[in-house]
């Protein structure tokens, strides 16, 4: 479907303005084609564009919305935040108070640091790891983002064990000299990638669930591994819970997965959909930074009291009623994951819904859920776009690339689930998707 006339107006001047009319590069539509709408308001499970055209949403703002949008309590924190000021450069109760209820929920945080991005969380957790250890390397995984610092925008070399070569135009070899790229899934590579260089890692950067290139859900063990690697060589384990983080429960992946990082990484939930990110672990770790230590991290709007009035409202959602949040998330969304399968298997279409929590991943596909980046079937692809136009013209937003997760939000009842799962079946006939 195509966009309406106001959105496709607002495109035209956009993309003399900005290029390709965004400020991210995915909400361009380029990898479905056609054009992106423009959101006039937002409320609940639904986004209105400026056309006037209502979408079930299943981006969420790429995460953070895990109460739907505008959420009554947020928006009231907000409100009131803002009336007493935007910002102050200097300390605020609240910085304190957001910070009490992220280490209060997740047991290894002793301490964090605010910033106003995931980006910078993690920019910043990979400095302080080679600050208190000495050391250069950064190892990550093929199909985990961590956002955009120089240093991650690195894709695997040839060859296992070897160095990786920027995955962005502007980033110096010499950057990427420092960051080792090895696949999901694969202790051995991990195992060799310690025996060769074990001591130069600084740290060891993975996804609490990798979700930024499809949902590639790790066997545990994988996740141990990794905690016992760095463990034995002296590198640190830094856990990007960006998107898992208060995702999958206030414990994150962490606890999901039974593992202890040395420093973990948060962004997206914990801003209610205003700019936070932050970064913790230990004590002694974190008193490393600039003032007390010599690793040095600051930011003009880091703590700003209206994002953390934000986050506050947010995460006492999450935390009140022992759990019912995320009791009511997991029941939506297997209720979504299970009505988009009768939907494929009445079709026969072996196609995969991945779920993890809240998180569901389709994949246009056969052979099962990958959990590596690797072996993520190419002819996904185009499936999926097709897919996302269809859905578009029947009210449903899912996010405009294949390799982007779903977000089920406590606002997604069972109505708008259901309805999602009516439209999907439509909208597979609609592109003539069968099995048979
Ligand atoms: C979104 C994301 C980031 C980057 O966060 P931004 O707020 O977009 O800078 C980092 N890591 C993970 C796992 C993410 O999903």
């Amino acid at each position: 479907m195509t966009a309406g006339p106001r959105s496709r107006e607002l495109y035209r001047r956009a993309v003399e303005l900005m290029p390709a009319g965004v400020n991210s590069p995915v909400r361009a539509f380029r990898s479905v084609g056609g054009e992106p709408f423009f959101v006039a308001s937002a409320s609940g499970c639904r986004v209105t564009d400026v056309d006037g055209r209502t979408y079930l949403d299943y981006v969420c703002s790429w995460g953070p919305l895990i109460l739907g949008h505008a959420h009554p309590a947020v928006v009231e924190a907000v409100r009131r935040a803002a009336a007493k000021g935007l910002s102050y450069g200097a300390p605020c109760p609240e910085e304190v108070e957001l910070a009490g209820l992220l280490t209060g929920a997740v047991g290894f945080l002793e301490m964090v640091r605010f910033v106003s991005s995931g980006t910078e969380a993690v920019m910043s957790a990979v400095r302080l790891a080679r600050g208190a250890t000495g050391r250069d390397t950064v190892v990550k995984f093929s199909g985990c983002y961590h956002g955009h610092a120089d240093h991650l925008l690195v894709s695997a070399g040839s060859g296992l064990a070897t160095f990786g070569t920027p995955s962005s135009a502007g980033v110096p070899e010499a950057f990427a000299r420092h960051t080792l790229v090895l696949p999901l899934d694969d202790e051995a590579a991990l195992e060799r990638a310690f025996a060769e260089r074990g001591g130069e890692i600084a740290a060891v950067l993975v996804e609490g669930v990798p979700a930024n290139a499809g949902l590639l859900v790790q066997r545990p063990e994988f996740m141990r591994r990794i905690r016992e690697l760095c463990t034995a060589h002296g590198a640190l384990l830094i856990l990007d819970e960006v998107i898992t983080g208060f995702r999958l429960g206030p414990g994150g992946a962490a606890e999901r997965y039974g593992i202890e990082p040395d420093l973990a990484t948060y962004g997206k939930v914990i801003g209610g959909g205003m700019p936070v990110g932050a970064y913790g672990g230990r004590r002694e770790l974190m008193e490393r930074l600039a003032p007390l230590g010599p690793v040095y991290q600051a930011g003009t709007l880091s703590g700003n009291p209206v994002a953390m009035a934000a986050g506050i409202a947010t995460l006492r959602e999450l935390l009140a009623g022992d759990g019912a949040a995320y009791r009511t998330l997991d029941e939506r969304a297997s209720r979504l994951a299970d009505g988009l399968r009768a939907v494929l298997d009445a079709r026969g279409l072996d196609w995969t819904v991945v779920r993890e929590g809240s998180i569901l991943w389709l994949l246009a596909a056969g052979g099962g859920a990958p959990r590596r980046y690797e072996a993520i079937p190419e002819e996904a692809a185009g499936r999926y776009a097709r897919l996302h136009r269809e859905l578009l013209g029947r009210g449903v937003s899912l996010a405009p690339s294949a390799y982007e997760v779903m977000f089920v939000s406590t606002a997604h009842d069972e109505a708008a689930i259901d309805e999602t799962v009516e439209a999907f079946g439509a909208a597979l006939d609609a592109a003539g998707f069968s099995g048979r």
